[in-house]
């Protein structure tokens, strides 16, 4: 099952997508929501970030393929994007003037259906609503260049810095998905099978769940594979996740 969030005639909703089309749903899809008649077909409404997420929680290091020469993490390491950077399927990537060197980081992202805390990582999966595709867009030199900053706050969360979508998709099998992302059509290195993953999906959970409450909408952006590629300005950076589709975002300067 595929739900999207759109805008329609001035109205935002979410709603089903089938064969083409989405039907709008009474609610939200984290509430006891009835499927309406009232259908558009998709490439008549504007679709918007799939959620709108209480907390936006991210997974550095989280991939074998991606540490390079770095030791693998002991433990599930957290950090947090802002809502600011939060973009929908086709909205520009804005490189900030200052910012150097800035890289695609194509993700899973698992949106929370219900409170979670403390759960074991043998329920996790009993919390998850489904998954939709992110890009955790990073300015390098800010993360960890040589005169890095103390916190992420602008290297990861910057405007625009968090594309999500297109869609949510139920169906995913969490320990069976591939990522691919693609730089103006080329396939790249950031790419991955779940087998690669260090801390699998419900072990993220688990172990954010035992210090920080899950919300519904809540999301968690699991980590990337690979190795990333540099934006630059008039590039069109795709995140593909087979069951979910492409988070397609083009880069503009500032
Ligand atoms: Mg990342």
């Amino acid at each position: 099952m595929q739900f999207a969030r759109y805008l329609a005639h001035g109205e935002i909703a979410y709603g089903v997508v089938e064969d083409g089309m989405v039907k709008q749903i009474t609610t939200t899809p984290f509430e006891d929501y009835q499927v309406t008649d009232h259908a558009h077909p998709l490439e008549h409404v504007q679709l918007l970030a799939p959620v709108v997420p209480g907390k936006v929680v991210a997974i550095a290091l989280n991939y074998s393929t991606h540490l390079g020469e770095r030791p693998a993490p002991k433990r599930v390491e957290g950090f947090y994007k802002p809502h600011n950077c939060i973009i929908a399927d086709g909205e520009n990537i804005v490189l900030p003037a200052d910012a150097g060197r800035v890289d695609e980081e194509g993700e899973l992202v698992i949106i929370i259906g219900k409170t979670a805390k403390n759960v074991s990582k043998e329920n996790a999966l009993d919390y998850v609503m489904g998954y939709t595709i992110g890009n955790d867009v990073s300015a390098r030199d800010w993360q960890n260049g040589p005169e890095k900053d103390m916190q992420w706050w602008r290297a990861k969360g910057a405007d625009t810095f968090g594309p999500l979508g297109p869609v949510i998709s139920t169906d995913i099998d969490p320990f069976d998905f591939t990522i691919q992302v693609l730089v103006n059509g080329e396939k790249t290195a950031n790419k991955a099978h779940s087998k690669d993953l260090i801390f699998d999906i419900p072990t993220v959970i688990a172990e954010i769940s035992k210090y920080v409450t899950l919300d519904p909408g809540d999301i968690i952006y699991s980590g990337t594979p690979g190795q990333t590629s540099q934006l630059q300005p008039g590039d069109v950076v795709e995140v593909e996740i087979p069951g979910i589709g492409v988070l397609r975002n083009p880069v503009v300067s500032e």
